[in-house]
């Protein structure tokens, strides 16, 4: 399907919405022009292709395909059970896997897939603080996990911020847990999976290898990829990746039966189809030439930024970025983290305030930003409109508000658009 075709399709149903229900539409027609007068830089965020959009809007939204490919509880399903092949197929060329399941409806269901496929309730898990960066899906209490397993929490050192291997090799040995997970949500560096797979070894534990914010740059090549150290590799396919909202599983072909179990019946009744078909569609578009730019444009417009957020006096977290995330501590320019999103959200610059290893501040106020640039990057900002955007948000901290800052934000969304 052509760009044109989706749009068109895209198009049409959102002209039967507006006839059906005027009052959402408006707000829909709202959010698109928020949208278009902002810059996304919140780290999960992106912009589907349209060839996405238009799977996800296709007829397989109503089909019913509970189960498997060749194995389902419902009829018609022979072609439901084609784009799911195609969707799996993609995924293991793109990942080089033996194994992928592509049915978790997003990344918190996937990690509660792959706790499920390892683990018993009660089972200890070694897995990256959240103070440190990493998931609710990694022991918080306020998630299943923290209630169903005993997480031990391992963090980045304070002077450099970076993942203190040898601390994760000590809690593994005295605590024996059952599966180490590595990855988290706000870790702006690429992860030494041999060492994690080396030490998951010594212990004798399962390595799940958490990636969903990262996913995009693994299928690209600009982040190593766990798939050959870990387990189970959880991955998203919303974020970097562009895809539909949504998780994905890899493993080995030895533990493909207890993955799928996993999801289906164990977590999940039937799989959105829509959303199936729509990640076969995005992991053929990220192995074109075109993904390969934006990643890169992803990557170089981080590390732009964290070089202007270091000029403008707040350091960012490992001193700068391999990825497309940077975390940065706000605090010097005596802000807390809600300050600055405040400020910048005044300005059309959406980012997120986020908590900081060793914050003394309360998680509500938090002292640091994240920012990320898939969405931008998508929209094909590079090196130097976000070296721009960099200064600009560094006029806005150190400075203070200025509703010229704004009016360029709008001009620069302007010019890129939705591409
Ligand atoms: C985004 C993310 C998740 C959660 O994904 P959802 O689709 O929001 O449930 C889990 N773990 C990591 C590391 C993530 O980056």
């Amino acid at each position: 399907m052509t760009v044109t075709d989706a749009t068109e399709v895209h198009w049409e149903a959102a002209e039967a919405l507006r006839q059906a229900d005027p009052q959402l539409a408006d707000l829909l027609a709202a959010e698109a022009a928020r949208r278009a007068e902002s810059l996304q830089l919140l780290a999960g965020e992106n912009l589907t292709s349209p060839a996405v959009l238009s799977a996800l809007t296709g007829p397989l939204i109503d089909k019913y395909a509970e189960g498997y490919p060749g194995h389902r509880h419902h009829s018609g399903c022979a072609l439901a059970d084609a784009a799911e092949l195609l969707a799996i197929d993609r995924a293991k060329q793109l990942f080089a896997a033996e194994h992928a399941n592509v049915q978790p409806r997003s990344g918190t269901s996937a990690m509660l897939a792959a706790y499920a496929a390892l683990l018993k309730p009660g089972d200890v898990v070694l897995a990256m603080s959240l103070q440190h960066g990493g998931h609710l899906s990694c022991g918080s209490r306020a998630n299943f996990s923290g209630r169903w397993f005993d997480f031990i929490g391992y963090g980045v050192r304070e002077d450099d911020q970076l993942i203190d291997l040898g601390q994760v090799r000590e809690l593994a040995r005295l605590h024996r847990p059952k599966a180490i997970v590595a990855g988290g949500i706000s870790y702006p560096r690429h992860i030494d999976w041999a060492e994690f797979r080396k030490i998951a070894d010594e212990v004798d534990a399962y390595l799940i290898a958490s990636v969903a914010q990262v996913t995009g740059l693994i299928a690209g090549g600009v982040a190593p990829s766990p798939v050959p150290y870990a387990d189970v590799t959880v991955a998203a396919t919303h974020k970097l990746l562009r895809g539909p909202r949504g998780g994905l599983l890899l493993c080995s072909a030895e533990l493909a039966e207890r993955v799928d179990r996993a999801v289906f019946p164990f977590s999940q009744g039937g799989a959105a189809m829509n959303e199936v078909a729509a990640k076969a569609v995005a992991f053929a578009e990220a192995g074109t030439p075109a993904f390969g730019e934006y990643l890169q444009r992803a990557v170089d417009g981080a590390r732009v930024l964290a070089g202007a957020l270091a000029e403008a006096g707040a350091p960012p977290l490992t001193g700068g970025t391999d990825t497309h995330l940077v975390t940065a501590d706000v605090s010097p320019l005596g802000l807390t983290g809600r300050e600055a999103e405040l400020r910048c959200a005044a300005a059309q610059l959406m980012l997120g305030k986020c908590a900081l290893p060793y914050d003394q501040a309360p998680v509500t106020e938090a002292s640091g930003i994240r920012l990320g640039t898939g969405a931008v990057a998508a929209q094909g900002m590079g090196r130097s409109e976000l070296s721009e955007v960099g200064a600009l948000i560094g006029r806005l901290l150190t400075s203070g508000p200025d509703p010229r800052i704004g009016e360029r934000v709008r001009e620069l969304a302007a010019a890129f658009g939705r591409r």
